[in-house]
């Protein structure tokens, strides 16, 4: 039976969780955890999205925070 070997290797491969990709916003995570994290993401687009959407959501909330949301659009594009 060689099913085991493809459960398992589909489960290596999982993506990164959301309340991961908060904690990699916020550079809360371990050392141990964030160097996995950062070459998943250098790997995998779907994770990336993810993340984006995750730094805008956070971004903007600290920026509502600060502006009380009069200029909450500006807060999407950063300089980078
Ligand atoms: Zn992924």
């Amino acid at each position: 039976m060689a099913k085991q070997d493809k459960v398992e290797a589909k489960m290596f491969y999982t993506h990164i969780r959301e309340e991961d990709l908060e904690l990699y916003v916020l550079g809360r995570l371990s050392p141990k955890q964030a160097p996995a994290i950062r070459s998943h993401l250098a790997k995998c687009e779907i994770c990336k999205n993810k993340l984006t959407e995750v730094e805008i959501s956070k971004v903007r909330l600290a920026d509502l925070g600060k502006r009380q949301g009069s200029e909450g659009k500006m807060a999407l594009r950063r300089n980078s």
